[in-house]
């Protein structure tokens, strides 16, 4: 990137909210039913039908103001927001316009290289969703309505972001509490979180903003990351052969990796936003702040903090494993049946996020119980495993569902750790390995793996290691 310009982002992400019903009626939110059946008068915008708001569309997005540091207004209204679409069959979406419910948060993101900075956030507002049109199924163009009216959220972050990588650590920071929050399952593939981008570039210690474009269309983190870099590119590039850049509104195709103009920017006054006069505004009293405020669960920099200290674990350990609550609270429990914190914290980093990985899984779907990966840290710290036999019985442990004490038992792997009887074994290793035995004994160093490797051979790996390296060396010195 040109070093003399500075990039100046924004992000607009819109979450859907996990309620049952829709936002203004009581039709179900549930993806994947017949196109066209969750419906009914108020969200197909009959004449003369009455919306009704929701409760827990107001109570989510107060949570998510609360988890955002942002104000929750004690008054706020629902306003319209004018256009037409063949997928909006009211012709016009109900929105938040002027006093939205939230205001004036702020979050927090750490850079790859350890330092943090805080962006601001201007806005959280209510809104429905419009349907969807289908363009690939029949030579005609198709409409599903049954998106009409399913609650969302918008979040608007003020123009704080000034690189790819701010704006991915932003939106990984934002999608993570809104799983914590319970309130959103975070899919960007499917749409149920989506992220536009205002993007303009200016030349470094400018005060002034550059004119900025839109984009829209980025449906997985890369994507937000790639389209990005490209319009920066793309601006830069203007700017250094005169050009001027226009206001506008691109679509990312992600195919090839190009945004492509899809309209001239609307000004706001293109949508004739006016004040909804079927819905009252929404007031919110101190009890009822309260009461979200009491359920808001520990925040992921929360719960960083406190593994930091209860744990005593280092901070990349801290970082990982809070990523989603799921792990976080499986650690806590392994952690609590062996207390060593810093084995089960390499246990679920690394094996159990290996095979959640591999197999596509989330924690919720894996099938070893936390209590039993507690368990088989301790046998490994009290000598009765080695932890080489330990990753062994691992994956039966996973298949089986068995207590690992019970595996061993079962399949005769409890540690040798009788020294007469390993003693026996390194002098039959000995006798079969004669010469090399005597230029170990010479000080030929290296050759010292190939014993214990064969002793560990004798004893299918049963052998306690620390036992077979000490009397190994005795033996030498002999
Ligand atoms: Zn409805």
């Amino acid at each position: 990137m040109n070093s003399k310009y500075e990039p100046v982002i924004g992000l607009e992400v819109h979450a859907q909210l996990l309620t049952d019903s829709k936002a203004f009626c009581s039709c179900s939110t549930k993806f994947g039913n017949e196109p066209n059946s969750n419906t009914c008068p108020v969200c197909l915008g009959h004449p003369g039908v009455l919306p009704v708001l929701n409760k827990k569309v107001v109570e989510f997005t107060m949570l998510m103001g609360l988890a955002t540091n942002c104000r929750v207004n004690k008054s706020s209204i629902f306003a319209r927001k004018n256009y037409f679409y063949p997928d909006l069959p009211k012709g016009y979406q109900i929105s938040q316009y002027e006093e939205p419910l939230c205001e004036d948060g702020v979050l927090r993101i750490t850079k790859s290289d350890g330092t943090s900075k805080e962006i601001r956030i201007k806005r959280i507002h209510m809104e429905e969703d419009a349907g969807k049109s289908i363009h690939d199924m029949d030579a005609d163009t198709l409409i599903d309505v049954n998106r009409c009216g399913v609650p969302l959220i918008e979040i608007v972050s003020e123009p704080d972001l000034r690189s790819a990588e701010d704006a991915y650590l932003y939106l990984n920071k934002i999608r993570q509490i809104l799983l914590y929050l319970g309130i959103c399952d975070g899919n960007m593939e499917e749409g149920s979180l989506r992220c536009d981008a205002n993007i303009s570039v200016r030349l470094k210690n400018s005060k002034e903003l550059g004119v900025k474009t839109e984009i829209k269309n980025m449906n997985s983190f890369r994507n937000v990351e790639k389209a990005i870099n490209f319009e920066i590119e793309r601006q830069i590039d203007i700017l250094e052969d005169g050009g001027k850049i226009i206001q506008q509104t691109l679509l990312w195709n992600a195919d090839n990796e190009t945004a492509y103009p899809m309209r001239s920017k609307e000004e706001a006054h293109d949508y004739r936003y006016f004040p909804d006069p079927d819905l009252i505004p929404v007031l919110i009293n101190q009890e009822w702040k309260n009461l979200i405020l009491s359920s808001l669960p520990e925040l992921p920099d929360e719960k960083r903090k406190r593994f930091l200290t209860e744990y005593g674990l280092p901070e990349y350990d801290c970082e990982i494993l809070t990523q989603t609550k799921a792990i976080a609270d499986y650690f806590e429990r392994v952690a609590n049946t062996t207390k060593d914190f810093k084995s089960a914290s390499n246990w679920v980093m690394v094996d159990v996020m290996k095979i959640l990985n591999e197999r596509k899984i989330s924690i919720a779907d894996f099938s070893l119980a936390p209590e039993y990966l507690g368990e088989m840290i301790n046998l490994i710290n009290d000598g009765t495993i080695s932890s080489k036999i330990a990753k062994e019985i691992f994956p039966i442990i996973l298949e089986s569902n068995k207590k690992p004490s019970d595996i061993i038992k079962e399949k005769n792997l409890v540690q040798l750790s009788d020294e007469s009887e390993i003693q026996k074994i390194i002098e039959a290793v000995i006798a079969n390995n004669k010469e090399q035995f005597e230029e170990l004994a010479a000080g030929k160093e290296k050759i010292f793996g190939f014993f214990v490797g064969q002793v560990m051979k004798e004893t299918k790996g049963k052998a306690n290691p620390k036992l077979v390296n000490d009397l190994l060396r005795k033996r030498i010195s002999k």
